[in-house]
Protein backbone atom coordinates (compact mmCIF):
# COMPACT_ATOMS: atom_id res chain seq x y z
CA UNK A 1 0.00 0.00 0.00
CA UNK A 2 1.14 3.37 -0.99
CA UNK A 3 1.66 5.21 2.29
CA UNK A 4 4.37 2.59 3.30
CA UNK A 5 6.23 3.56 0.51
CA UNK A 6 6.01 7.59 0.74
CA UNK A 7 8.67 9.27 1.16
CA UNK A 8 7.39 13.11 2.04
CA UNK A 9 3.87 12.72 3.88
CA UNK A 10 2.03 15.91 4.69
CA UNK A 11 -0.53 15.31 7.16
CA UNK A 12 -3.34 17.50 7.80
CA UNK A 13 -5.17 17.82 11.09
CA UNK A 14 -8.55 19.20 10.91
CA UNK A 15 -9.93 21.47 14.25
CA UNK A 16 -11.86 18.79 15.33
CA UNK A 17 -9.19 16.20 15.03
CA UNK A 18 -7.13 17.67 17.27
CA UNK A 19 -9.08 19.89 19.57
CA UNK A 20 -12.38 17.85 21.02
CA UNK A 21 -15.82 19.43 21.45
CA UNK A 22 -15.42 20.90 24.58
CA UNK A 23 -12.39 22.68 23.18
CA UNK A 24 -9.56 21.03 24.52
CA UNK A 25 -6.39 19.99 23.41
CA UNK A 26 -6.37 15.97 22.40
CA UNK A 27 -2.68 15.29 24.04
CA UNK A 28 -3.51 11.28 23.75
CA UNK A 29 -4.35 11.41 20.48
CA UNK A 30 -1.73 13.42 19.62
CA UNK A 31 0.61 10.75 21.29
CA UNK A 32 -0.84 8.13 19.20
CA UNK A 33 -0.37 9.65 16.17
CA UNK A 34 2.97 10.95 17.32
CA UNK A 35 3.79 6.80 18.13
CA UNK A 36 2.84 6.08 13.88
CA UNK A 37 4.74 8.93 12.97
CA UNK A 38 8.10 7.31 14.90
CA UNK A 39 7.34 3.93 12.90
CA UNK A 40 7.52 6.49 9.31
CA UNK A 41 10.39 8.36 10.84
CA UNK A 42 12.11 4.98 11.49
CA UNK A 43 11.41 3.73 7.86
CA UNK A 44 13.16 7.01 6.51
CA UNK A 45 10.09 8.70 5.72
CA UNK A 46 9.70 12.58 5.97
CA UNK A 47 6.50 14.18 7.70
CA UNK A 48 5.50 17.70 7.88
CA UNK A 49 2.28 18.56 9.50
CA UNK A 50 -0.39 20.76 9.05
CA UNK A 51 -2.51 21.83 12.04
CA UNK A 52 -6.06 24.00 12.55
CA UNK A 53 -7.17 24.31 15.95
CA UNK A 54 -5.44 27.52 16.60
CA UNK A 55 -9.18 29.69 16.78
CA UNK A 56 -10.49 26.65 18.38
CA UNK A 57 -8.44 26.50 21.39
CA UNK A 58 -8.06 30.80 21.85
CA UNK A 59 -11.95 30.28 22.12
CA UNK A 60 -11.77 28.28 24.89
CA UNK A 61 -8.84 29.88 26.69
CA UNK A 62 -10.96 33.61 26.34
CA UNK A 63 -14.16 31.85 27.35
CA UNK A 64 -15.62 32.95 23.65
CA UNK A 65 -18.21 30.74 22.95
CA UNK A 66 -19.77 32.51 19.55
CA UNK A 67 -19.72 30.28 16.38
CA UNK A 68 -19.73 33.07 13.63
CA UNK A 69 -16.47 35.09 14.35
CA UNK A 70 -15.62 38.97 12.81
CA UNK A 71 -12.35 38.69 11.34
CA UNK A 72 -11.23 40.62 13.34
CA UNK A 73 -11.85 39.16 16.75
CA UNK A 74 -10.53 35.53 14.72
CA UNK A 75 -7.01 36.94 13.96
CA UNK A 76 -6.85 37.80 17.34
CA UNK A 77 -8.18 34.57 19.00
CA UNK A 78 -6.11 32.98 16.68
CA UNK A 79 -2.83 35.03 17.93
CA UNK A 80 -3.67 33.54 21.57
CA UNK A 81 -4.64 29.89 20.26
CA UNK A 82 -1.98 29.37 18.11
CA UNK A 83 0.68 29.83 21.03
CA UNK A 84 -1.44 27.04 23.13
CA UNK A 85 -1.53 25.04 20.01
CA UNK A 86 2.14 25.46 19.05
CA UNK A 87 2.78 24.65 22.82
CA UNK A 88 1.31 21.21 23.09
CA UNK A 89 2.73 19.88 20.15
CA UNK A 90 6.24 21.29 21.39
CA UNK A 91 5.34 19.32 25.03
CA UNK A 92 3.87 16.18 23.68
CA UNK A 93 6.64 15.83 20.59
CA UNK A 94 9.33 16.77 23.21
CA UNK A 95 8.26 13.41 25.30
CA UNK A 96 9.30 11.51 22.72
CA UNK A 97 12.30 12.88 21.74
CA UNK A 98 11.29 14.24 18.71
CA UNK A 99 12.20 18.03 17.57
CA UNK A 100 9.71 20.74 15.92
CA UNK A 101 10.02 24.01 13.95
CA UNK A 102 6.47 26.21 13.44
CA UNK A 103 5.69 27.92 10.49
CA UNK A 104 3.18 30.45 9.86
CA UNK A 105 2.42 31.25 6.35
CA UNK A 106 0.30 33.79 3.85
CA UNK A 107 -0.56 32.82 0.34
CA UNK A 108 1.79 35.10 -0.58
CA UNK A 109 4.41 32.77 0.80
CA UNK A 110 3.12 29.66 -1.74
CA UNK A 111 1.54 32.32 -4.33
CA UNK A 112 4.49 34.06 -4.78
CA UNK A 113 7.23 32.42 -6.71
CA UNK A 114 10.45 33.45 -4.87
CA UNK A 115 8.62 33.25 -1.03
CA UNK A 116 7.81 29.85 -2.59
CA UNK A 117 11.23 28.72 -2.99
CA UNK A 118 12.38 30.66 -0.33
CA UNK A 119 9.77 28.57 1.94
CA UNK A 120 10.67 25.05 0.34
CA UNK A 121 14.03 25.58 1.52
CA UNK A 122 12.73 26.57 5.20
CA UNK A 123 11.27 23.01 5.07
CA UNK A 124 14.17 21.39 4.13
CA UNK A 125 16.51 22.76 6.22
CA UNK A 126 14.03 22.04 9.49
CA UNK A 127 13.68 18.54 8.10
CA UNK A 128 17.49 18.07 7.56
CA UNK A 129 18.14 18.98 10.57
CA UNK A 130 15.19 16.46 12.12
CA UNK A 131 12.81 18.90 13.61
CA UNK A 132 9.01 18.06 11.87
CA UNK A 133 7.71 21.34 10.79
CA UNK A 134 4.34 21.84 12.32
CA UNK A 135 2.45 24.99 9.96
CA UNK A 136 -0.28 27.16 10.07
CA UNK A 137 -1.58 30.00 8.11
CA UNK A 138 -0.68 33.30 9.78
CA UNK A 139 -4.66 34.00 10.98
CA UNK A 140 -3.06 36.91 12.89
CA UNK A 141 -2.45 38.97 10.15
CA UNK A 142 -4.38 37.26 6.97
CA UNK A 143 -7.35 39.22 5.77
CA UNK A 144 -10.10 38.14 3.79
CA UNK A 145 -8.53 39.18 0.35
CA UNK A 146 -5.07 37.43 1.49
CA UNK A 147 -6.20 34.37 3.17
CA UNK A 148 -6.27 30.85 2.20
CA UNK A 149 -9.58 30.16 4.67
CA UNK A 150 -9.16 26.44 5.23
CA UNK A 151 -6.52 24.31 6.00
CA UNK A 152 -6.99 22.15 3.35
CA UNK A 153 -5.70 24.14 0.38
CA UNK A 154 -2.84 25.21 2.50
CA UNK A 155 -2.04 21.74 3.10
CA UNK A 156 -2.16 21.09 -0.68
CA UNK A 157 -0.05 23.65 -1.60
CA UNK A 158 2.73 22.86 0.99
CA UNK A 159 2.44 19.83 -0.16
CA UNK A 160 3.02 20.57 -3.96
CA UNK A 161 5.78 23.35 -3.34
CA UNK A 162 8.08 20.67 -1.38
CA UNK A 163 7.35 17.83 -3.57
CA UNK A 164 5.33 15.57 -1.10
CA UNK A 165 3.96 12.38 -2.76
CA UNK A 166 1.27 11.99 -0.06
CA UNK A 167 -0.85 14.36 1.56
CA UNK A 168 -3.35 12.63 4.57
CA UNK A 169 -6.15 14.90 5.29
CA UNK A 170 -7.89 13.69 8.99
CA UNK A 171 -11.07 15.28 9.34
CA UNK A 172 -13.89 14.26 10.78
CA UNK A 173 -15.39 12.08 7.98
CA UNK A 174 -14.54 8.86 6.38
CA UNK A 175 -14.16 10.66 3.13
CA UNK A 176 -16.28 11.26 0.13
CA UNK A 177 -19.49 10.11 0.32
CA UNK A 178 -22.40 8.80 -2.52
CA UNK A 179 -25.99 9.30 -1.58
CA UNK A 180 -28.39 7.54 -3.33
CA UNK A 181 -32.01 7.07 -1.94
CA UNK A 182 -30.87 7.65 1.65
CA UNK A 183 -27.79 5.49 1.07
CA UNK A 184 -24.54 6.58 1.86
CA UNK A 185 -21.61 5.00 0.17
CA UNK A 186 -17.92 6.02 0.70
CA UNK A 187 -16.01 6.77 -2.31
CA UNK A 188 -12.72 4.45 -2.08
CA UNK A 189 -11.10 5.74 -4.86
CA UNK A 190 -10.93 8.90 -7.03
CA UNK A 191 -9.09 9.65 -10.31
CA UNK A 192 -10.18 12.55 -11.99
CA UNK A 193 -12.01 15.79 -10.15
CA UNK A 194 -14.97 16.01 -12.57
CA UNK A 195 -18.49 17.40 -12.15
CA UNK A 196 -19.89 14.25 -11.15
CA UNK A 197 -17.44 14.19 -8.30
CA UNK A 198 -18.30 17.76 -7.47
CA UNK A 199 -22.13 17.19 -7.39
CA UNK A 200 -21.50 14.56 -4.49
CA UNK A 201 -20.47 17.74 -1.96
CA UNK A 202 -23.90 17.74 -0.09
CA UNK A 203 -23.38 19.86 2.35
CA UNK A 204 -25.89 18.57 4.41
CA UNK A 205 -23.56 15.38 5.34
CA UNK A 206 -20.32 17.06 5.70
CA UNK A 207 -20.89 19.09 9.18
CA UNK A 208 -17.42 20.47 10.31
CA UNK A 209 -15.88 22.14 12.96
CA UNK A 210 -13.08 23.74 11.04
CA UNK A 211 -13.56 26.55 8.58
CA UNK A 212 -13.22 23.68 5.62
CA UNK A 213 -15.95 21.70 4.39
CA UNK A 214 -15.76 18.63 1.05
CA UNK A 215 -15.17 21.43 -0.96
CA UNK A 216 -11.92 22.99 0.22
CA UNK A 217 -11.00 19.32 0.43
CA UNK A 218 -11.69 18.36 -3.46
CA UNK A 219 -9.82 21.61 -4.73
CA UNK A 220 -7.39 20.46 -2.44
CA UNK A 221 -6.96 17.26 -4.25
CA UNK A 222 -6.83 19.27 -7.74
CA UNK A 223 -3.64 20.28 -6.93
CA UNK A 224 -2.17 17.54 -5.59
CA UNK A 225 -3.38 15.55 -8.29
CA UNK A 226 -2.14 18.13 -10.85
CA UNK A 227 1.51 17.72 -8.94
CA UNK A 228 1.60 14.61 -8.79
CA UNK A 229 0.97 13.99 -5.15
CA UNK A 230 -1.63 11.47 -3.53
CA UNK A 231 -4.08 12.18 -1.28
CA UNK A 232 -5.94 10.87 1.37
CA UNK A 233 -9.16 11.93 3.27
CA UNK A 234 -9.77 9.65 6.80
CA UNK A 235 -11.79 10.37 9.46
CA UNK A 236 -9.59 11.26 12.85
CA UNK A 237 -11.15 10.57 15.60
CA UNK A 238 -9.32 7.01 15.87
CA UNK A 239 -6.57 6.73 17.69
CA UNK A 240 -2.82 5.51 15.69
CA UNK A 241 -4.98 7.01 12.79
CA UNK A 242 -2.24 6.46 10.51
CA UNK A 243 -1.94 2.23 11.32
CA UNK A 244 -5.74 2.52 11.60
CA UNK A 245 -5.64 3.50 7.75
CA UNK A 246 -2.98 1.04 7.11
CA UNK A 247 -5.56 -1.78 8.98
CA UNK A 248 -9.24 -0.77 7.92
CA UNK A 249 -8.65 0.82 4.88
CA UNK A 250 -11.53 3.51 5.20
CA UNK A 251 -10.91 6.22 3.11
CA UNK A 252 -11.01 8.34 -0.15
CA UNK A 253 -8.11 7.95 -1.91
CA UNK A 254 -7.08 10.37 -4.36
CA UNK A 255 -4.65 9.07 -6.98
CA UNK A 256 -2.72 11.48 -9.55
CA UNK A 257 -2.07 11.12 -13.07
CA UNK A 258 1.69 10.87 -13.78
CA UNK A 259 3.13 14.25 -13.77
CA UNK A 260 5.78 14.98 -16.51
CA UNK A 261 5.52 18.46 -15.81
CA UNK A 262 8.31 19.86 -13.81
CA UNK A 263 8.22 21.81 -10.52
CA UNK A 264 7.95 25.03 -11.57
CA UNK A 265 4.97 24.19 -13.78
CA UNK A 266 3.48 22.00 -11.79
CA UNK A 267 3.60 25.45 -9.28
CA UNK A 268 1.95 27.30 -12.19
CA UNK A 269 -1.00 25.17 -13.20
CA UNK A 270 -1.88 24.91 -9.22
CA UNK A 271 -2.27 28.30 -8.43
CA UNK A 272 -4.69 29.57 -5.71
CA UNK A 273 -5.88 32.40 -7.73
CA UNK A 274 -8.84 32.22 -9.49
CA UNK A 275 -10.38 35.65 -9.87
CA UNK A 276 -7.89 36.84 -12.84
CA UNK A 277 -8.18 36.05 -16.35
CA UNK A 278 -7.43 36.51 -19.47
CA UNK A 279 -9.82 35.49 -22.64
CA UNK A 280 -8.63 34.47 -25.87
CA UNK A 281 -9.71 33.45 -29.10
CA UNK A 282 -10.27 30.12 -30.67
CA UNK A 283 -6.94 30.50 -32.88
CA UNK A 284 -5.00 31.58 -30.25
CA UNK A 285 -6.57 28.52 -28.10
CA UNK A 286 -5.13 26.09 -31.00
CA UNK A 287 -1.71 28.12 -31.11
CA UNK A 288 -1.95 27.71 -27.09
CA UNK A 289 -2.48 23.66 -27.22
CA UNK A 290 0.41 23.68 -29.74
CA UNK A 291 3.08 24.80 -27.12
CA UNK A 292 3.12 28.70 -28.84
CA UNK A 293 3.35 31.60 -26.71
CA UNK A 294 0.43 33.83 -26.56
CA UNK A 295 0.53 36.86 -28.73
CA UNK A 296 -1.80 40.27 -28.30
CA UNK A 297 -4.04 39.47 -31.32
CA UNK A 298 -5.64 36.35 -30.21
CA UNK A 299 -6.91 38.00 -26.70
CA UNK A 300 -10.52 39.16 -26.30
CA UNK A 301 -11.10 40.29 -22.84
CA UNK A 302 -9.41 40.83 -19.63
CA UNK A 303 -10.74 40.18 -16.22
CA UNK A 304 -9.58 41.25 -12.77
CA UNK A 305 -6.31 43.52 -12.06
CA UNK A 306 -2.95 42.13 -12.03
CA UNK A 307 0.75 42.99 -12.59
CA UNK A 308 3.60 41.21 -14.43
CA UNK A 309 4.40 37.81 -13.16
CA UNK A 310 0.96 37.28 -11.48
CA UNK A 311 -0.65 33.93 -12.54
CA UNK A 312 -3.39 34.23 -14.41
CA UNK A 313 -6.00 31.23 -15.82
CA UNK A 314 -6.68 31.59 -19.66
CA UNK A 315 -9.94 30.84 -20.73
CA UNK A 316 -11.72 30.26 -24.24
CA UNK A 317 -14.67 32.61 -25.25
CA UNK A 318 -17.42 29.90 -23.52
CA UNK A 319 -15.26 30.59 -19.90
CA UNK A 320 -13.85 26.83 -20.52
CA UNK A 321 -10.60 26.80 -18.72
CA UNK A 322 -7.21 26.39 -21.39
CA UNK A 323 -4.53 27.21 -19.28
CA UNK A 324 -2.53 28.60 -16.32
CA UNK A 325 0.44 31.12 -17.15
CA UNK A 326 2.22 33.93 -15.94
CA UNK A 327 1.53 37.09 -17.36
CA UNK A 328 4.77 39.02 -18.68
CA UNK A 329 2.34 42.41 -18.84
CA UNK A 330 0.02 43.98 -16.56
CA UNK A 331 -3.50 43.81 -16.81
CA UNK A 332 -3.70 47.44 -18.18
CA UNK A 333 -1.44 46.94 -20.37
CA UNK A 334 -3.12 43.90 -21.50
CA UNK A 335 -6.51 45.83 -22.12
CA UNK A 336 -4.56 48.18 -24.21
CA UNK A 337 -2.57 46.13 -26.42
CA UNK A 338 -5.73 43.20 -27.24
CA UNK A 339 -6.48 42.02 -30.22
CA UNK A 340 -3.84 43.94 -31.88
CA UNK A 341 -0.80 42.64 -34.27
CA UNK A 342 2.30 42.67 -32.45
CA UNK A 343 4.16 45.36 -34.31
CA UNK A 344 1.36 47.78 -32.68
CA UNK A 345 2.66 46.97 -29.53
CA UNK A 346 4.95 49.96 -28.84
CA UNK A 347 2.89 52.90 -30.51
CA UNK A 348 -0.16 51.89 -27.90
CA UNK A 349 1.69 51.59 -25.16
CA UNK A 350 4.87 54.69 -25.47
CA UNK A 351 7.34 52.00 -24.71
CA UNK A 352 9.25 49.04 -26.50
CA UNK A 353 8.50 45.45 -24.81
CA UNK A 354 8.41 42.30 -25.90
CA UNK A 355 5.82 40.62 -28.29
CA UNK A 356 4.69 37.54 -26.68
CA UNK A 357 2.24 38.45 -23.69
CA UNK A 358 2.85 35.13 -22.19
CA UNK A 359 5.97 33.07 -23.28
CA UNK A 360 4.96 29.41 -23.63
CA UNK A 361 7.91 28.60 -20.86
CA UNK A 362 5.50 30.21 -18.38
CA UNK A 363 2.34 28.43 -19.82
CA UNK A 364 0.61 25.00 -18.70
CA UNK A 365 -2.10 23.39 -20.57
CA UNK A 366 -4.70 22.45 -18.08
N1 LIG B 1 -6.10 28.29 10.72
C1 LIG B 1 -7.30 28.01 11.44
C2 LIG B 1 -7.01 27.66 12.89
O1 LIG B 1 -5.91 27.30 13.21
C3 LIG B 1 -8.10 26.87 10.87
C4 LIG B 1 -8.43 26.88 9.43
C5 LIG B 1 -9.22 25.63 9.06
O2 LIG B 1 -10.10 25.24 9.82
O3 LIG B 1 -8.94 25.00 8.04
O4 LIG B 1 -7.89 27.70 13.71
Amino acid sequence: MYINKAKKIVIKLGSSTIVDKKGNFKKKWLLSLIRDIKKLKKNNQEVIIVSSGAIALGQKYLKIKDKKLKLEMSQAIASVGQIHLVNEFQKTFEKNNIKIGQILITPDDTEQRKRALNARRTFENLLKIGAIPIVNENDTTATSEIKYGDNDRLAARVAQIIGADLLIIFSDVDGLYKVSSNKKSLITKVNNIDEKILSLVDKKIYTTYGSGGMMTKLEAAKICMNSGCHMIIANGKHFYPIEHLNKNKLFTWFEPKISKLDARKKWIISSLSSSVKIQIDQGACRALRSGKSLLPAGITKVFGRFNKGDNVLIVDEKSNEVARALSSFTSEEIDKIKGLQSNQIESILGYPSKSEIIHKDDIVIL
